[in-house]
């Protein structure tokens, strides 16, 4: 089967992408699972909401106090000149009786404003002796009180269909009685590592190897990502075992994602072997760091091969396997990377003609002010300079930054939540 880009051309006449039309391509061939479960609340961390959420109450469901004080009529201060009886009590969790005219109800943060009160006055501003309070006279009417509905309205969406659910989610969820949520089910992402030089650590290193740091890369991605992982291993460099390993992975997984062997070498085989199981599209994207980004299909499982090359796997993942996870996720909205912008401390006289996502710090200067720095190689094979970055510089093609102009940062952290 050819190797062919969107519109079915050959690849040899295909140019390169840039990184907005691959990451476009690829959202367009990944679909959210479909698949829902239902799940308590309590344990909805992290997933992907499938239905709206609609509140079947008002919050608040009464008018009530946002402040410990007294509840008054409004009307008794001007005329009575501001002293009433305090006829009652009413802590949080209590419901008071009817505020009669002449009088004023000792009240609690929360607690339900009486009916027929209108204003609490908070307590530091009163005088209360015995059963008496003096109320100052220039308190407005209706202050202090939160209104019923005034947060959410009965038959309101609080929280809409896609949204991965933080902590403050799960609260809302919860402020509205809902005890079970339902949710895209998890996605089942499985792993392979290609490349007969791989070892894993704990095993000692023989003539030519290296320890397969992908793995742990690309593992604890897609688990904060809050999928299952299937790790199906280390792939020796022939086509029966990458055959074998995508067609397993197809089998038993939402998503397929593999390292290494997708460039054209003798020794690189996920092209040969997609085109045996599957279809597979190849984009050069001009971006440095990065290889070819892999693109396929076995049967309906969708299939992403990043570079072998642990800091372009990095880059690449974070920039497109990360927005295809969240799609394939059902999570919706914009899935691109959040980028913000920010000082550059750094000068960048040369240049390249591809974009350069280059390795970078967001740090805070000594005027208080965040300030870029970058990682100073622009060696891709330096995996120490992820660890040591927080986040991706984003320079365009050809710009010449100096220091104190302002530049795109993309954060790591906001990669996983956008
Ligand atoms: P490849 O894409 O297979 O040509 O690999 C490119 C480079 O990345 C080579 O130097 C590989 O040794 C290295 N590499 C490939 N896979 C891994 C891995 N899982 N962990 C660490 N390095 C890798
Ligand atoms: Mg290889």
């Amino acid at each position: 089967m050819p190797i062919t880009d969107a519109c079915g051309s050959d690849r040899t006449a295909q140019t390169a992408l840039s990184k907005e039309q691959a990451l476009g391509r690829l959202l367009a061939r990944v679909e959210p699972i479909g698949e829902t479960e239902s799940l308590a609340t309590a344990d909805g961390l992290g997933r992907v909401l499938a239905e709206p959420l609609v509140s079947a109450i008002e919050v608040p469901a009464w008018d009530n106090s946002a402040m410990d004080g007294y509840a008054v009529r409004h009307a008794d201060l001007s005329s009575r000149g501001g002293r009433l009886r305090v006829a009652q009590r009413i802590p949080a969790g209590a419901t008071g009786s009817f505020l009669e005219p002449g009088t004023a109800a000792r009240i609690f943060t929360g607690a339900p404003v009486p009916a027929g009160g209108d204003t609490v006055v908070i307590q530091e501003v009163c005088e209360a002796s015995h059963e008496w309070v003096r109320i100052p006279l220039d308190c407005k009417p209706g202050t202090n009180i939160r209104r019923a509905g005034e947060d959410i309205r009965a038959g309101a969406e609080v929280i809409g269909r896609g949204t991965r659910l933080a902590p403050q989610h799960l609260g809302l969820a919860a402020s509205v009685g809902v005890a079970r949520l339902c949710a895209f089910r998890r996605l089942r992402v499985a792993v392979f590592s290609s490349g007969d030089e791989l070892v894993m650590p704990g095993e000692p290193l023989g003539p030519g190897q290296i320890y397969n740091s992908n793995r742990f890369m690309l593992l604890g991605l897609i688990q904060r990502l809050g999928c299952e992982v299937i790790d199906l291993g280390i792939v020796e460099d022939t086509l029966d075992a990458t055959e074998q390993v995508l067609s397993r992975g197809a089998r038993e997984a939402d998503l397929v994602i593999g390292s290494g062997g997708v460039s054209v070498g003798e020794e690189d085989h996920v092209r040969a072997a997609l085109e045996r199981v599957g279809t597979l599209e190849l984009w050069d994207i001009a971006i440095r760091p990065g290889k070819p980004l892999a693109f396929g299909r076995i049967g309906a499982t969708p299939f992403i091969g990043t570079p072998g090359n642990p800091v372009s796997l990095f880059v690449t993942f974070c920039l497109f396997g990360i927005p295809a996870i969240l799609r394939r996720q059902g999570v919706g909205g914009d899935l691109r990377p959040v980028t913000v912008k920010a000082r550059a401390g750094f000068d960048w006289p040369r240049p390249d003609r591809r974009r350069e996502l280059h390795r970078a710090r967001i740090q805070t200067a000594p005027d208080g002010v965040p300030e870029i720095l970058v990682f100073p190689s622009r060696s891709s094979a330096v995996l120490s300079s992820v660890v040591w970055a927080n986040g991706l510089v984003e320079i365009r093609e050809r710009q010449v930054i100096q220091r104190g102009d302002l530049v795109d940062f993309i954060p790591f952290e906001g990669l996983l939540s956008p």
